[in-house]
C-alpha cells in the first residue's frame, strides 16, 4: 500500500474547518446574489421534504392508537379525514415546490461551467497565456467530471445538510416523549427503564453509533478525494487517448503512423488506475471496502438498539401500540437525519478543498493597469503609436523577448517586420495590442501611455490577423463582421478585397454558409488559404486605423499570394499597416522595414537601403532566401 501511496500524485488535503466555512459562505453569497430564486426554491423544497413525512407518522400513530383503544367512530372519522386531507395537501404542495425547484435549477450545471469560462474570457491575456492558468482550469474540470467534486456537489451537499438538520429536528419533536414517559411501577424488573443512568447510557450509545457510522463511511469516501490527483491524471489520460479517434483533424496521422497503438496501452491496461487491477480497485478491496462494511454494520446495530428500546418500553406498559409505530418511525428518521448530518458535514469538508480551488481560480486577480481615458475618435485616422525604450520578459521567464525597442509608427505608413523565428516579431505585436504590458519602457498613443486608456477602446483601433487566428463555426457573414447583425454589402466587399470573391459566388448559401459542419450539416470546411482570406476580410471589415498582418499569406498558394501583394495598397487604404513576414521579397512594397534579431531592432530602412548593407542581418536573410531560389532555378534548368 505504501508503495502505491508514494506513486500516487497530487493528494488533496482537507481544509481547516474555518476555511471550509469561509469558502462555503462565499459560495452561498455568490449563488444568493446571482440566483436568489434558485436558492429560495431549493431551501423551501428541502425543508418541506424533510418535515412533511412526520405529519403522516403522527396521524397514523393516532389512528392505530384509537383502533387499539377506545375505537370512537367520530374521532376515528376525524383522524382518517385529517390523514387523507393532509396527504392530498402535502402531495399538492410537494408537486408545486418540486416544479418550482426544478424550473429554477434548470441550467444550474451550465451556469457553474459558465462562471469558469466567463473568467477565462475576462482575464488579462497574460494570465490566460500562463500555463498554470490552463492547468488549474483543467484540474477543476477533471475533478468535477471525474470525481464529481466542486460547485455542483457543494450545492447538493448543502441541501442534503439542511434536509438532515430538519429531519433531525422533526424527529426530536416526535420522540422527546419516548425518553420522558415512564413505565408504570407495576412493570417490575422493567422499571430499570426509568432509571436516568440507563437513559443516559442508551442515548450515549445511540449518539456514539450515529457518530461512528458516518465517520467510517466518510473515511471510505475520502480515499477518492485524497487521491484525486491520480484520479484526475487517469481521467485526463483516458479523456485524451480514449477520444483521440473522435478528433477529425488527427484522422490522417492516426492512420499513417498507427497512433491508435498509443491508445491501446491506455485503454486496455488492467493495471490502469480505474481498471480491475488498478489503484482504486486495490483500495476498494482493501481499506475502502473495510470502512464501508464497518459503517453498514454499525448502522444495523444502531437500528437494533432502537427497536429493542421502544419495544421494551411498550411491553412494560409505558405507551400503546400507536406510539410504538410513531417512535419507531420517527426515531429511525431521527437517527438517519443525525447520521446524514454528520456524514454530510464530512463530505462538505472534503469537497471544501475542491471548492477553494475553484474560488482561487475565479478570484485570480488581473494584473494589468486598467485606464479610463477615452481614445479620441479621429476621422483622419491620425493615431501615432510610439515604443519608447521598451523591453519585455514573459512572466516566469528570465530571458528578454524584446530589448530596448524604440520605434515611432508613421501615420498611414506601411511597415514590414522581419526576422528569424523567435526574434521577437509576434511579441512586438502583442505588446502593441496591449495583450501584455512592457516590463520596462513605455508605449504611447498620441503621446499618452497606452495603459491610461480604457482597454477596450484602445484595442478597437487595431485590426489584427494573427497566425493562429480563430474563426468560430458561424455563418461566413457573421464571421467577417464579428457580429450577428451586419452590413451584407460591406461584408461581400471585404471578402472580395481579400481575394475570396469567386469562392463566395460558388457558395449556394453565400454569406449564410456555416464554416465547418459542427453546427450545420450544410456547412463548408474551408481550406487553410480560404480561412486566411476570411480572416483578412474580417480585419478589413473592422475598419480600424491600424491593420496588423502576421504572415497573412503563409497558407496561400503563390497566385493568391501575388494577388494579395498587388492589391495590398487597395486593402490597406490610408490605414497604418504593419506587415510581418518571413518572405523578404513580400516586404519590398513597404516604406519601412524593421529587422528584428534576438529581441532587438537591429536595422531599419527601405528594402533598397537594407539590401545594400552587406554586413547587416537583412542582407544575410535576403541572401539565404535568394540562394534558395537560385538553387531551385538552377535545378530546374538541369
Ligand atoms: P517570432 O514571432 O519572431 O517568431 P516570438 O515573439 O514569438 O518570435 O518569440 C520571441 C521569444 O519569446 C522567443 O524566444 C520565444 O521562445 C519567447 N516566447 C514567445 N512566447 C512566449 C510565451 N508565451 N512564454 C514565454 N516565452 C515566450
Amino acid at each position: 500500500m505504501k508503495k502505491n501511496k508514494s506513486k500516487q500524485e497530487g493528494q488533496q488535503k482537507l481544509l481547516p474547518l474555518k476555511t471550509t466555512w469561509q469558502v462555503y459562505r462565499k459560495f452561498l453569497a455568490l449563488l444568493w446574489q446571482q440566483r436568489p430564486k434558485m436558492v429560495a426554491s431549493s431551501v423551501l423544497s428541502t425543508v418541506w421534504r424533510a418535515l412533511n413525512p412526520y405529519v403522516g407518522i403522527l396521524l397514523s400513530a393516532l389512528i392505530i392508537q384509537e383502533l387499539c383503544g377506545n375505537r370512537d367512530p367520530e374521532r376515528l372519522f376525524f383522524l382518517v379525514s385529517a390523514a387523507l386531507l393532509s396527504a392530498a395537501a402535502i402531495s399538492l404542495i410537494s408537486a408545486f415546490l418540486n416544479r418550482f425547484e426544478s424550473i429554477e435549477m434548470a441550467g444550474h450545471y451550465y451556469y457553474m461551467r459558465k462562471l469558469l469560462s466567463d473568467k477565462l474570457l475576462d482575464m488579462d491575456y497574460c494570465i490566460l497565456d500562463d500555463p498554470e492558468t490552463m492547468q488549474n482550469h483543467s484540474t477543476i474540470l477533471q475533478n468535477q467530471n471525474g470525481g464529481g467534486w466542486g460547485m455542483y456537489r457543494a450545492f447538493s451537499l448543502m441541501k442534503e445538510w439542511l434536509s438532515a438538520l430538519f429531519t433531525l429536528l422533526g424527529g426530536i419533536s416526535l420522540t422527546v416523549t419516548l425518553f420522558t414517559c415512564k413505565v408504570p411501577e407495576t412493570a417490575g424488573k422493567l422499571t430499570f427503564l426509568n432509571s436516568p443512568l440507563f437513559l443516559a447510557l442508551i442515548i450515549g450509545g445511540l449518539l456514539l453509533t450515529i457518530y461512528i457510522a458516518p465517520l467510517l463511511s466518510n473515511k471510505a469516501d475520502s480515499y477518492y478525494a485524497i487521491y484525486s490527483g491520480s484520479h484526475t491524471l487517469a481521467n485526463r489520460l483516458f479523456g485524451y487517448f480514449g477520444f483521440m479517434g473522435t478528433e477529425k483533424k488527427y484522422g490522417t496521422d492516426i492512420r499513417l503512423y498507427r497512433q491508435d497503438l498509443f491508445c491501446v496501452k491506455f485503454n486496455t491496461d488492467k493495471e490502469a488506475t480505474f481498471c480491475s487491477k488498478g489503484f482504486f480497485a486495490k483500495l476498494a478491496r482493501g481499506p475502502m471496502g473495510i470502512f464501508a462494511a464497518a459503517s453498514s454494520a454499525v448502522s444495523v446495530l444502531m437500528s437494533g438498539v432502537v427497536y429493542l428500546f421502544v419495544c421494551l418500553k411498550a411491553w412494560a406498559g409505558a405507551f400503546g401500540i400507536g406510539q410504538v409505530t410513531q417512535y419507531i418511525s420517527s426515531l429511525t428518521r431521527l437517527t438517519g437525519g443525525l447520521s446524514s448530518l454528520i456524514s454530510t458535514t464530512g463530505q462538505i469538508r472534503i469537497n471544501g478543498s475542491f471548492l477553494k480551488q475553484i474560488f482561487d481560480f475565479l478570484e485570480k486577480p488581473d494584473v494589468m493597469y486598467q485606464g479610463s481615458l477615452t481614445v479620441e475618435k479621429r476621422r483622419d485616422r491620425k493615431y501615432e503609436v510610439e515604443f519608447r525604450d521598451v523591453s519585455f520578459r514573459y512572466p516566469g521567464s528570465d530571458q528578454y523577448a524584446l530589448r530596448h525597442v524604440n520605434i515611432k509608427f508613421t501615420v498611414g505608413g506601411r511597415l514590414a517586420v522581419v526576422g528569424q523565428n523567435g526574434s521577437g516579431k509576434t511579441t512586438f505585436i502583442k505588446l502593441l495590442c496591449r495583450l501584455y504590458d512592457p516590463t520596462e519602457g513605455t508605449i504611447l498613443l498620441n503621446g499618452i501611455d497606452i495603459r491610461k486608456y480604457d482597454y477596450r477602446e484602445y484595442i478597437s483601433i487595431f485590426s489584427v490577423v494573427f497566425q493562429d487566428f480563430c474563426l468560430p463555426d458561424l455563418p461566413l457573414g457573421q464571421n467577417v463582421a464579428a457580429a450577428t447583425e451586419y452590413d451584407e454589402a460591406l461584408a461581400r466587399f471585404c471578402l472580395e478585397k481579400a481575394g475570396f470573391g469567386q469562392r463566395l459566388e460558388s457558395l449556394p448559401q453565400g454569406l449564410d454558409t456555416y464554416l465547418g459542419k459542427r453546427l450545420s450539416k450544410d456547412g463548408v470546411d474551408m481550406s487553410g488559404g480560404e480561412e486566411q482570406k476570411i480572416a483578412l476580410a474580417r480585419a478589413i471589415y473592422k475598419d480600424a486605423p491600424f491593420i496588423v498582418l502576421d504572415e497573412p499569406t503563409a497558407a496561400l498558394d503563390p497566385i493568391a499570394e501575388a494577388e494579395i501583394y498587388s492589391s495590398f495598397n487597395d486593402i490597406v487604404e490610408d490605414r497604418t499597416a504593419i506587415y510581418i513576414s518571413h518572405r523578404l521579397s513580400s516586404c519590398k512594397f513597404c516604406d519601412d522595414i524593421l529587422v528584428f534579431d534576438k529581441g532587438a531592432i537591429v536595422q531599419q530602412g527601405s528594402h533598397e537601403l537594407l539590401v545594400t548593407d552587406g554586413d547587416g542581418k537583412y542582407h544575410e536573410l535576403w541572401q539565404a532566401q535568394a540562394q534558395y531560389y537560385n538553387d531551385q532555378a538552377a535545378a530546374a534548368k538541369m
